[in-house]
């Protein structure tokens, strides 16, 4: 399975299925964008009441963060229910327990209906301070986790070797291998005659004759009746670019010298940003995967160096035989703390749909977003649709109704001979490193491969003409503002952006 990213993650261990070769199908009743845990939610949940479905997916199923995830299930979110009651009251935060409940249990449901073979382990969760001022927080956390209906225990042991001084355990976690689940949804999904287009970016969606039409980057036409965004953040520019942020977390999976050392449990600590752990199984033997050191995506001076904190982090704690993965993978905060789910907002009509803002809980939401706009589709209605509707009130900003930005793919051509040889700070330039750098009052993005051949990017982003940051661990261009990522030769790895960077061509002036 490949990823967004240079660095591979454990998930990605894992066979896809070939998908099957079906006449090519221009109309459909619903078109789902993305291949992710999302899109292929919708997309079973779809298929299985009898509609046509098309997935068009930019790149290949897994490609984004569900293939670079850490796979816990949680019912107790990352955003503290103290937050949640905070800002939307306690009712609405029960019927967040509610609803994550029933996420669990649409995994669970998949996985014996298509006997799905992916790990799927119930287990607790643990939470633990180390220090007054997070005793005190957590003490916070736990009154709010008994208010909406979580029952949870103080205890005096936990299955991490770290200091604490005030620790809690509650149930109804789980933990699951997220691509062998992915794969198992593909399989279910195909199997029932669904399609799946890989290597289709959707670069527009637009109204016409009563349904819409879907065009993509190689100029192929769609019709659909619905069009389902399981993008992770919505393409182009419209309200949810202002109303999601990108973040980066980092994880490490290790070889620890006592195998029985790996916790059964989740686990996180209440440092800021916290850590997250739990037991991964690989050939028969555990694995502890630890991670954190979020950050806002492109906000970081040196990415490199949050693989080597967490490494040091996990030394304190435990005797380690070897590091088998490291790897980082982005996820969209939402402005209010819950995710958006339900009609695309600012349409007169109800047939665009989509599902974003999960923070770091978007297998929960994924499934549930998956789940809710299928149901949405299938009966113009869903449980919990008030709570996540995209249209909710808050504070708002410009709204540019605006799909498709100018994507041609021009070249600023460079006629001076000496081009590179003006290029501010390219000597320092190690191999297999990028940079901004400087040329005649221009700013120029430049990768140098292992090989020393050199990538020139144009470091506008094509989304909203933010300036991307290189991002070292991942070897990307990663943008600061709404989290467009790009690979070094320029081209589009993750949206919002629909359009590869602009590239400087010097080949042909420097034989
Ligand atoms: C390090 C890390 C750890 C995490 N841990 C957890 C966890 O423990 N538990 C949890 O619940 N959540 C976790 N999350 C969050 C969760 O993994 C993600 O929110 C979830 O996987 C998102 O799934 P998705 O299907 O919506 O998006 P993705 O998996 O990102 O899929 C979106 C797909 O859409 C495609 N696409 C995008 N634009 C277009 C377009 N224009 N045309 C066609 N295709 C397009 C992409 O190529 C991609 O394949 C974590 C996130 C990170 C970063």
């Amino acid at each position: 399975m490949q990823r967004d990213g240079i660095n591979n993650s454990i998930w990605q261990e894992v066979d896809v299925p070939k998908l099957p070769v079906l006449p090519d199908q221009e109309h459909a009743e619903i078109v789902v964008v993305g291949a992710g845990i999302t899109g292929l939610t919708a997309a079973l949940k779809l298929r299985e009441a009898g509609k046509t479905c098309v997935i068009l997916e930019a790149n290949t199923v897994g490609f984004g963060t569900t293939g670079g995830t850490s796979a816990h299930l949680n019912t107790v979110l990352d955003t503290p229910y103290t937050d949640i009651i905070e800002q939307h009251g306690i009712e609405k935060a029960r019927t967040v327990l509610k609803s994550t409940r029933e996420a669990i249990s649409i995994i669970q449901k998949n996985i014996t209906r298509y006997k799905i073979d992916c790990d799927f382990t119930p287990c607790s969760g643990f939470m633990y301070a180390e220090n007054d001022e997070e005793e005190k927080e957590l003490k916070k956390i736990k009154n709010a986790l008994e208010q909406v209906g979580i029952v949870c225990s103080e205890v005096a042991k936990i299955p991490i070797p770290a200091p604490f001084i005030y620790a809690i355990e509650f149930p109804e976690q789980a933990r699951f291998h997220p691509t062998k689940y992915l794969v198992g949804l593909v399989k279910a999904y195909t199997d029932l005659g669904g399609q799946i287009r890989e290597g289709t970016l959707v670069q527009q969606v637009k109204e016409d004759d009563g349904g819409l039409r879907i065009k993509t980057v190689d100029d192929r036409i769609f019709s659909a009746d619905f069009v389902v965004y399981a993008t992770h953040t919505p393409p182009g520019i419209q309200l949810m670019t202002f109303r999601v942020a990108p973040y980066r977390s980092y994880i490490q999976v290790w070889e620890l010298e006592r195998q029985k050392d790996c916790p059964e449990a989740l686990i996180y600590d209440m440092q800021e940003p916290f850590h997250y752990f739990r037991t991964v199984e690989q050939d028969g033997k555990s694995y502890l995967l630890v991670g954190g050191q979020d950050h806002k995506t492109a906000h970081h001076d040196n990415e490199k160096k949050n693989f080597r904190e967490l490494e040091a982090y996990i030394r304190r704690l435990y005797t380690v035989n070897k590091k088998t993965y490291e790897w980082s993978s982005q996820y969209y905060e939402s402005q209010d703390s819950l995710p958006f789910i339900g009609y695309y907002p600012g349409k007169k009509h109800h047939r665009e749909l989509l599902s974003t803002g999960y923070g770091g809980n978007g297998l929960i939401f994924g499934t549930l977003g998956g789940a809710m706009m299928a149901e949405l589709v299938l009966h113009g209605k869903t449980a919990f649709q008030d709570v996540y509707s995209p249209s909710r009130t808050g504070p708002l900003s410009t709204i540019r109704d605006l799909l498709v930005e100018n994507y041609d793919v021009a070249k600023h051509f460079v006629k001076d001979r000496f081009f590179l040889e003006k290029v501010e700070g390219l000597a320092e330039l190690g191999r297999g490193e990028g940079k901004i750098l400087h040329y005649e009052g221009d700013r120029i993005g430049i990768f140098k491969d292992e090989k020393g051949k050199l990538f020139a990017v144009d470091p506008v982003c094509r989304h909203a003409a933010c300036i991307v940051k290189w991002n070292n661990t991942e070897r990307s261009w990663d943008c600061p503002c709404h989290g467009a990522r790009y690979a070094p030769n320029g081209s589009l790895l993750t949206g919002p952006s629909v359009a590869p960077l602009k590239l400087w061509d010097f080949e042909t002036t420097i034989q």
